[in-house]
């Protein structure tokens, strides 16, 4: 057995109003595409047209100047605050000098020895730094190469990771926590289907405590590709040193129709980018932002509010961890939560309340969501008529199926349950005769569940209850059932 180390670098286009360097808008939101009205079809998805949204600086002409983009910077900066890093007083851009086409200017201004941030942890992972870039053009290879130059210079953010994450399943555990963040923060949508994150693993393998030679593994587009691709090469690289070989220092790809990574470039000797500083930039002096503002600006980052819903709501991990993903809707169940808790005076099945409330939000509401395509910004629903829905289900007054239809009269027309209860006159049946005369049937029907309710089977009552709901298809209260089938039953 060999101990695998590995580390991370991971790219991520942040969510600006402009590119990094320039005027031109920030495409990487689908939202500014969207808007601009140019998107077409490019290779089956809808892109926005190449090269449309350009200009001489982000096309790389000689003799233009790069302005630096504040919003950026400000970006990195939080998210810094937020890793617990520590921020310099002054940061540099650099010129990387490498050829290839999809850099224009034969260098991307990137940094070098001076980032925006440095160390910090997340996941108990160091971190090593985190700083700024302009994003490259992108190539398309179809009948003929296009090189698109709608993505050069879109703010890109790089963090790097200590050497110190020991499998695949933890590679991925930092990479989507920090995909929350990047999201809770606002920083960036984060999408790895679209290219927003992308990341690079780094990964050895040794016996003793020193490391072992590290390959790099690029092309990987998903979370399931990193833990794919890492336990691929750490037992890759075990299989080659237990043959007495040794592993050669190379770039591979993941090939994710075959399952294996494969050589891309040996990296025999280090790749100089002669690195020089920036000559048509300042050097950025940090103390000039007002970091007291954008720490005030971080909302409850993901770990807090994952504690805090375990603590205050009783949820189950799993059940926490679909609010946690979702923070407009743990917002929302938060209010519905506590109009809930205003109008249940009593307090000892808080518990159960809450779970109630939340399997009707990710179930019913989210189902409704889906097939009305509103987000929770836009459903008319609000909090407040939402949770008296619940009281009514808990009061026993509407069955679940009523509340199914109480809740899409309330997504089309924004009204609180009781009134569309009264309005839609949806409680029809009322009159006890009826209701009699279909639990008299029902017990009549299943001799077997009343003998076993006498002998003492709760379970019975229920079954008979939603037998008779269904009989009388669901437009009557649980509570006179209930009351009418008991007056029967112990008689
Ligand atoms: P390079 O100069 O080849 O880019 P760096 O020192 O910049 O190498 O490190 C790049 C990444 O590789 C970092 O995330 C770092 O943690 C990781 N790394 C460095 N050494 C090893 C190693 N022996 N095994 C696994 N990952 C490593
Ligand atoms: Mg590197
Ligand atoms: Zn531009």
């Amino acid at each position: 057995m060999y101990k695998p180390t590995i580390g991370l670098e991971i790219h991520v286009q942040l969510k600006t109003k402009t590119k990094m360097f320039c005027g031109c808008l920030n495409i990487s939101s689908s939202e500014i595409a969207e808007l601009r009205g140019l998107n077409v079809e490019l290779r089956g998805k809808s892109e926005i047209k190449p090269n449309t949204n350009i200009c001489p600086i982000c096309t790389g002409y000689p003799g233009t100047l790069p302005t630096i983009n504040k919003k950026a910077v400000e970006s990195v900066l939080k998210l810094g605050l937020a890793l617990n890093s520590e921020i310099p007083e002054t940061s540099k851009f650099d010129r990387k000098n490498y050829f290839y086409p999809d850099l224009p200017k034969g260098y991307q201004i990137s940094q070098y020895d001076k980032p925006l941030v440095i160390g910090g942890s997340l996941n108990n992972v160091k971190i090593t730094r985190i700083h700024l870039e302009e994003d490259t053009a992108r190539l398309l290879h179809t009948a003929y190469s296009l090189v698109d130059f709608n993505r050069a210079g879109i703010p890109l953010m790089e963090l790097v990771t200590e050497p110190n994450i020991k499998s695949g399943e933890e590679a991925v555990e930092f990479a989507r926590e920090l995909q929350l963040i990047l999201r809770y923060l606002e920083i960036s949508d984060a999408d790895m289907e679209k290219g927003q994150m992308r990341i690079e693993a780094n990964i050895s393998v040794s016996k003793n405590s020193e490391f072992g030679t590290k390959v790099e593994v690029k092309n990987l587009n998903s979370f399931r590709a990193v833990k794919e691709a890492i336990d691929y090469e750490i037992k890759r690289q075990s299989e080659i040193l237990d043959e007495g070989q040794e592993v050669k220092h190379e770039t591979r790809g993941w090939d994710e129709n075959k399952k294996i990574t494969v050589s891309q470039r040996l990296k025999e000797k280090a790749h100089d980018y002669r690195y020089f500083p920036e000559p048509d930039l300042p050097i950025l002096d940090l103390t000039d932002f007002d970091l007291g503002k954008l720490k005030a600006e971080i909302p409850e980052l993901p770990l807090q509010k994952r504690e805090r819903f375990l603590k205050e709501f009783g949820l189950m991990p799993e059940q926490a961890e679909i609010l946690i993903n979702e923070p407009r809707l743990a917002e929302y169940f938060e209010k519905s939560v506590s109009e809930l808790f205003s109008e249940i005076s009593e307090n000892g099945d808080k518990n159960k309340h809450v779970k109630l409330l939340f399997n009707y939000l990710t179930s019913d509401f989210k189902g409704l969501m889906n097939e009305i395509s509103l987000s929770i910004d836009d459903i008319k629903i609000i909090p407040e008529n939402f949770a008296d829905l619940i009281v009514l289900i808990i009061k026993g007054e509407i069955s679940s199926r009523l509340a199914k239809e109480i809740l899409r009269e309330m997504a089309a027309s924004g009204l609180d349950p009781r009134r569309i209860i009264v309005e839609k006159g949806l409680i029809q049946i009322s009159d006890e005769e009826t209701i009699k005369k279909a639990v008299m049937e029902i017990i009549a029907k299943n001799p077997k569940a009343v003998i076993d309710y006498k002998k003492g089977k709760e379970n019975s009552l229920q079954f008979l209850i939603g037998q008779a709901m269904a009989e009388l298809k669901g437009q009557t209260s649980p509570d006179i059932l209930r009351k009418i089938f008991l007056d029967y039953l112990s008689k």
